[in-house]
């Protein structure tokens, strides 16, 4: 992590609190800890870029120290939450400081040693320097019709992620993930700008980019390798509106593809929702043989029935559960209970976000299919990605 960190400790045990400050002196440029909530305004005002919040302090405790400062939540430093307390609790806090409105970085079980330190803030760091930097902010300040300008001038292009099966290495395929090359930002990612696409009612125009330039690279991929298949992300409106299934179709013969060779991701939120029109697109789509994923799975609020009436081949597990696999019990019963849902389904899973071998490991010997993460590859351009398949597929 940049030796340029601040560090601010707010622990009320002097020991705790000393042999964390020395964990984390050697990733920071300044660590200091205090010991009453009533210094935290002074400390974070005069510079602290991540604080190491202790949960549990006499007469005010952590929960306290969030409600005070709730209302300058979206400007404090991102935090740390630490806990003695059981994990289940530290888990319940983190949700509960992210409500209201709080960035959590992570959260740490004391006694934390040195290790344990040095992981998160290394985590950290490279979870930071990957992150959409400070300029990409300012695009919010674009308009969506500078996006769709974008699409029609051909400055969007899509990388690749690769998707892996667990047991074998091999890869299966890959996600499309659109990007930007900005004339003077350079590259964007998506957040920045497809939910401007989104709301500005562009997102029919996104998909058709999408699937187009996807469903051409595909063709292509597959002379090589002819198992390769290719997933794209469709936004809620685009799913439900009456031209889409029969463009995409027409878009599959045009390429001259089958349609098995394609896989359309829908968050969750956007197939629970029961409208007519989104339910006839996906029971149209899946009798043509077009795969279909639910993404995000477990950040939405679909129930085991609203997801048994769906035809899905597919559940990506989050990201969010993933990364947590490893430090919460909760995090692996859920993933389990989606295996055992998935398998009495007849849909795969895809576990995404897998950073670590440790996280690998446990989802391979859960019986999870297929993963996709930065342990394996970033998204790649299709150059990249044709050598990465030369090698990675034999
Ligand atoms: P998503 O569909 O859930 O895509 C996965 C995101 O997770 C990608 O971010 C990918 O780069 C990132 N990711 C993959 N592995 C790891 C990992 O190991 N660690 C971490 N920290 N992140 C990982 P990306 O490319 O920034 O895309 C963000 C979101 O933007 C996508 O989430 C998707 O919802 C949306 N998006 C991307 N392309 C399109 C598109 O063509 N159309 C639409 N409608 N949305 C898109
Ligand atoms: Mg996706
Ligand atoms: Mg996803």
């Amino acid at each position: 992590m940049s030796k340029t960190l601040r560090i601010v400790i707010l622990d009320d045990d002097p020991v705790a609190g000393t042999i964390l400050k020395a964990a984390a002196s050697a990733h920071a440029s300044s660590v200091s800890h205090i010991l009453n909530p009533d210094e935290l305004a002074t400390a974070v005002a005069s510079g602290c870029d991540l604080l190491f919040l202790d949960l549990v302090m006499p007469e005010r405790d952590g929960i306290d120290v969030l409600r005070a400062h709730a209302a300058s939540a979206s400007s404090f430093p991102p935090l740390v939450l630490v806990s003695g307390l059981d994990a289940g609790i530290l888990e319940t806090a983190v949700h509960f400081a992210r409500r209201l409105g709080f960035r959590v970085d992570g959260a740490l079980c004391k006694p934390a040693d040195i290790l344990d330190v040095g992981r998160l803030l290394d985590n950290l760091g490279r979870r930071r320097s990957g992150r959409p930097g400070g300029s990409q902010q300012s695009l919010t300040q674009e308009s969506s019709a500078r996006c769709l300008e974008a699409i029609r001038n051909g400055e969007l292009f899509l990388r690749y992620q690769p998707q892996i099966d667990l047991a074998t290495g091999r890869t299966t395929g890959a996600e499309a993930l659109v990007r930007w090359n900005h004339p003077e930002q350079g590259e964007l990612q998506p957040l920045t700008f497809v939910p401007l696409l989104e709301e500005g009612g562009a997102a029919s125009e996104l998909a058709q980019y999408v699937l187009l330039r996807a469903l051409s690279d595909t063709r292509q991929l597959r002379q090589t390798w002819p198992a390769f298949r290719v997933s794209v992300n469709v936004h809620a409106s685009v799913l439900r509106a009456p031209e889409f299934v029969e463009r995409l179709l027409s878009a599959l013969r045009t390429e001259n593809m089958p349609a098995g060779a394609l896989c359309i991701e829908a968050t969750e939120t956007a197939i629970v929702d029961d409208a007519p029109d989104t339910l006839e697109n996906l029971v149209k789509l899946r009798m043509a043989g077009v795969q279909l994923s639910i993404d995000d799975f477990g950040t939405g609020h679909s129930t085991l029935q609203q997801l048994l009436r769906l035809p899905v081949n597919e559940i990506k597990l989050d990201r969010s559960f993933v990364s947590r696999l490893e430090t919460s019990a909760k995090s692996r019963a859920l993933t389990h209970g989606v295996l055992h849902i998935a398998a009495a389904l007849g849909a795969s899973v895809v576990a995404e976000g897998i950073e670590t071998s440790e996280v690998h490991a446990t989802l391979r010997e859960m019986g999870c299919g297929i993963g996709q993460g930065y342990l394996f590859a970033r998204p790649l351009t299709l150059d990249a990605l044709t050598s990465w398949l030369g090698q990675h597929v034999p």
